[in-house]
């Protein structure tokens, strides 16, 4: 058995964050780990945005319960889980992702969570551990399971780098550019097939 680590935001599901500033109109919270390298220099300009604005996790959470999978992102999963383990490691928060298990059939989430004061308001924010996705496959491996991994995003990359085989899902050119050494899909379809070549097993 090999286990298949797949991004959740931009692979499974729209960009939290970009639906949540089109709602409101406040451009820069569209920016994302696309634009935005380092993770806490991104989220601690989320904060101080949602501080200034006003909005608290209730404002997010009904943009949330808005949102469905991507076109194609139920059937794409359940063909993997029929395949593979499949752990979802995601730098989104269990109070953001959670509605989304539900709609994909409660696959295993690894994520991080915020912290809320009594008025909704997001105070801050806990990493469940530093590069929670690389030190994913790190774990796997340290159980001997053969890890595929499929991402969108920088701070997909260096969990793509240490899984046996690491795939670009849907990734803006600028990230396709910088990581050539992994192959980059944009279709459910194309992506199959890469899980396929990537396994050691004869899956079809
Ligand atoms: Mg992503």
């Amino acid at each position: 058995m090999e286990i298949a680590c797949l991004d959740l935001e931009g692979v499974l599901i729209p960009e939290i964050w970009i639906n949540f500033a089109e709602k409101t109109g406040i451009d820069a919270l569209k920016a994302t780990t696309r634009d935005i390298p380092d993770y806490d220099v991104l989220m601690r300009q989320r904060l101080r945005i949602l501080d200034e604005s006003g909005y608290g996790l209730p404002d997010i959470q009904a943009v949330i319960s808005e949102l469905e999978p991507m076109e194609g992102a139920v059937e794409f999963l359940n063909w993997l889980r029929e395949r593979f383990q499949v752990i979802i490691l995601s730098d989104t928060f269990y109070e953001f992702g959670m509605p989304f298990m539900k709609q994909l059939g409660y696959p295993t989430l690894l994520c991080h969570n915020l912290e809320v004061n009594g008025d909704g308001k997001v105070v801050d924010y806990k990493l469940r551990q530093s590069n929670p996705k690389r030190q994913a496959v790190i774990g796997f491996h340290s159980m001997y399971y053969r890890t595929i991994a499929a991402g969108d995003s920088y701070n997909d990359t260096t969990m793509l780098a240490e899984a046996d085989a690491g795939i670009l899902f849907k990734a803006p050119d600028n990230v396709i550019a910088e990581f050539p050494q992994f192959p980059a899909v944009h279709t459910y379809e194309a992506l199959k097939l890469e899980f396929l070549k990537a396994s050691n097993r004869n899956l079809s």
